[in-house]
């Protein structure tokens, strides 16, 4: 498979053929983000040509995997058009093939219109991966989000009223010491009305040669520690109340995974049935009754 770069992908995409359809972020400003910073991976939209070699490499040597995810930041920005001939070929020269997912900001779901969405998920796309990183408007402006909580929960109400799978991530220490409670607070709230089928909390590691890692590193941002992020995780869990109901009108449980390696206590769970359960184990791990992953074993 020819990449341009190193590709990104989210960990439950690891079995899936990894299809480069654009290079790095349309956005690109986010603060905290060292994703697509390098200055190679200026953003484009890769050509018909560099797409369909890969598409026929796939063809020949990944005919039996089922899962395709489209890379790099935001797939979902290319025109509709292009979409709709794309996963028509995909489903011709990956027949096998039941399931294509893709990072998916607010702005470029927002551009596609209800009818659109379905479309494509009639084609098969079943699962949109968007990062809301914080439900706090000022924390969002700060990190140079581009959306607000109510631009974001519009993104997010499209791709349920379009029944695609929905998971939304969230950066815990994001507001920093200050922000934490406002941030936890905020963003328990914004994914109740978000209401994704999944939510992933990971926890923010500084990263040299982006703007925030520059702000811890000259004091002027003040990380929580392994217990602050353990205290916001509570209250934001706290704070989410996003039980809902599936297209046959079954209620169904929002997934919950902090199991992300930057994670100081790796959880899994389904919120309505695991709420409680949930809170009691990072009750013990805030009074040291669980060890926590050790600073080392840390990674993004
Ligand atoms: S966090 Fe997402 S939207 Fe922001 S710069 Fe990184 S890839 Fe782009």
């Amino acid at each position: 498979m020819n990449y341009d770069g190193d590709i990104i992908r989210p960990p439950s995409e690891a079995d899936s053929i990894i299809l480069q359809v654009t290079v790095g972020c349309s956005h690109n400003q986010c603060t905290f983000c060292g994703a697509y910073k390098d200055k190679k991976k200026k953003f484009r939209i890769r050509s018909e040509e560099e797409i369909d070699e890969n598409i026929a490499f796939a063809a020949r040597y990944c005919s039996r995997q089922h899962k395709v995810f489209l890379a790099d930041g935001d797939a979902l920005i290319l025109s509709q058009q292009r979409l709709v001939a794309l996963f028509g070929k995909i489903r011709r020269q990956l027949p096998r093939v039941r399931r294509i997912s893709l990072y998916g900001n607010a702005k470029a779901i927002r551009s596609k219109s209800l009818e659109q969405l379905q479309e494509l998920k009639r084609l098969g796309l079943n699962r949109i991966y968007m990062g809301l990183e914080s439900g706090d408007d000022t924390i969002l402006s700060r990190v140079r989000k581009g959306e607000t909580a109510a631009s974001m929960i519009d993104a997010a109400c499209r791709v349920r009223n379009a029944k695609i799978f929905l998971s939304a991530t969230v950066l815990l220490g994001l507001a920093g010491i200050e922000g934490s409670r406002q941030h936890a607070q905020a963003t328990g709230q914004t994914l109740s009305a978000m209401a994704p089928n999944q939510i992933a909390a990971l926890t923010l590691m500084p990263l040299a040669g982006t703007e925030l890692g520059d702000q811890v590193a000259n004091g002027t941002f003040h990380l929580p520690d392994a217990v602050g992020m353990l205290q916001e995780l509570k209250e934001m869990v706290e704070h989410i109340h996003c039980d809902t109901v599936n297209s046959e009108g079954v209620s169904w449980k929002t997934q919950f995974m902090a199991n992300h390696a930057s994670n100081y206590l790796p959880i899994t769970g389904r919120l309505g049935r695991d709420k409680e359960s949930i809170l009691a184990m990072i009750q013990q791990a805030i009074t040291g009754e669980i060890l926590l992953t050790p600073e080392r074993s840390r990674a993004l």
